[in-house]
């Protein structure tokens, strides 16, 4: 029985290790906080998941919430002036592909306690480098699955493929409940249970997210994503989630008046429910020698890290997972040496990452004009919005178009075609 060790109790070493649990491995994972902890911590995230990532969560049986979490049935996105004034709005359904956003205090206290059940050993420590030496020896396979902790700074920064020196964004998170936020219609204009997105020039961008806690059932997640010392760069002194809040109603009844009515009445799901800080995103090389000459290997966000705009951080995970899953069982008896983790990675980069990664990188920037045609079409035509949308399930089939004019024409030209057809 293969032996791996997996460092870090998150939405990719805890997903892993239930599936290595699942196909036969004997798993090790340290993490530095128990259960009760995580429980009683601030959110570390609001993230939604598509379809096709709760699916390896669902073919597991770790989908324990998926008939209490409301799904986002589809997006409605305003692109906004400087002034809050609208200039386009694009909506569109997710179909098949809708998904569901859980508090990860939620979901990963939980299933930390399930681990155990399943036959894993779940250590509750904080690794250091050190550590991992001696339990490098002790294992056949090491994954280090540490999120934004300080131990990915083991792993070196790929400068190939990390085009941020400095944080794009200044994020500001929280969770709130409220009668203008819940509910099946909770946006009079839009005929569906919107994740709803605004992108204000100059300014960044300000989303919502049907949600869910375990402090209070169904909430609104509120994710500000500040451009630095623009006009709603404000949150980052703000002492507590109450404070945000406030500062979050001055920043919408500025950047978004006609989403301010929502506010009403909104209060924070519990006091532990919000973030705020910044950090660079970056692509690290996904194998670390250690003075031994062990080599461990970087998975999740400590090998792939995103800005949130995209929503794609616990869905890259999920698909990464799903591919290392598959890759340690078909290396049967064979060592799990550098050139296994780095033909692995590479794979996981060309056919997915790179395409997550350059996906997020081009959100945080203004659309070019091939997202401008098929964005200016889906405003006209539903079923190009659709279309556009779903593919927030798997960013790689924003391509070749997203990247080509000619491209893009033929996509909007194929979907409205087909709805002249119908
Ligand atoms: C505001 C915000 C919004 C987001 N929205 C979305 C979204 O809508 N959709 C989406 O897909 N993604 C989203 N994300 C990203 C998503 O949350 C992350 O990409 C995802 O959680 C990464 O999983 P991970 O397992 O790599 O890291 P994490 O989930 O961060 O887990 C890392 C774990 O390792 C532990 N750890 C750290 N250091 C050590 C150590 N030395 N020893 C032991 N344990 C350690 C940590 O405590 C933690 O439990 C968002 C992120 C933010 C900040």
């Amino acid at each position: 029985m293969r032996k791996i060790s997996i460092i870090g109790g998150g939405q990719a070493g805890l997903l892993l290790g239930f599936s290595l649990l699942d196909k036969g491995c004997s798993v090790s994972l340290y993490t530095d906080r128990s259960a009760e902890q995580v429980l009683n911590s601030r959110i570390p995230s609001t993230a939604f998941m598509f379809d096709s990532s709760l699916a390896v969560e669902r073919e597991l049986g770790l989908n324990f919430w998926e008939d209490l979490v409301p799904f986002g049935e589809g997006m409605h996105v305003d692109f906004r002036g400087p002034d809050g004034s609208i200039g386009l709005t694009v909506q569109g359904r997710l179909g098949n592909l809708q998904g569901q956003a859980l508090d990860q205090r939620t979901k990963f206290a939980r299933w930390l306690q399930e681990f155990p059940l399943r036959g894993g050993k779940l250590i509750i420590h904080a690794v250091s480098v050190a550590d991992l030496e001696k339990i490098a020896a002790e294992s056949d396979l090491t994954m280090v699955a540490a999120g934004k902790g300080q131990i990915n700074a083991f792993f070196a920064r790929d400068d190939e493929r990390s085009i941020h020196t400095v944080p794009p964004r200044r994020l500001a998170a929280m969770l709130l409940t409220g009668p203008g936020l819940l509910g099946d219609r909770p946006w009079k204009r839009v005929p569906f249970r919107p994740l709803r997105f605004n992108f204000i020039a100059g300014a960044g961008e300000y989303f919502t997210l049907p949600f869910y806690t375990h402090t209070r059932g169904e909430c609104r997640s509120v994710l500000f994503e500040a451009i630095p010392d623009g006009p709603m760069d404000r949150f980052q002194d703000a002492r507590d989630g109450h404070e945000m809040l406030d500062i979050a109603r001055q920043v919408v009844a500025e950047l978004a008046p006609d989403d301010l009515h929502h506010f009403d009445d909104a209060t924070l799901t519990d006091d532990d429910a919000w973030l705020k800080g910044s950090f660079v995103p970056t692509v690290r090389k996904p194998v670390g020698r250690l003075p031994s000459g062990a080599c461990v290997m970087a998975i999740g966000d400590t090998a792939v890290l995103n800005d949130p705009i995209a929503g794609q951080g616990s869905n890259n995970a999920a698909r990464m997972v799903r591919h290392l899953a598959d890759s340690i069982v078909a290396r049967g008896n064979a060592p799990f040496d550098a050139a296994w983790m780095h033909d692995t990675f590479e794979r996981f980069w060309n056919d997915s990452a790179q395409y997550t990664t350059a996906f997020t990188n081009a959100l945080l920037n203004p659309p070019g004009e091939p997202v401008m045609t098929v964005l200016g079409a889906a405003s006209q035509h539903p079923p190009v919005g659709d279309a556009f949308m779903r593919c927030f399930d798997n960013p790689r089939n924003y391509w070749p178009w997203i990247a080509d004019l000619d491209e893009a024409r033929r996509f909007v030209a194929e979907r409205t075609e087909e709805r002249c057809a119908a």
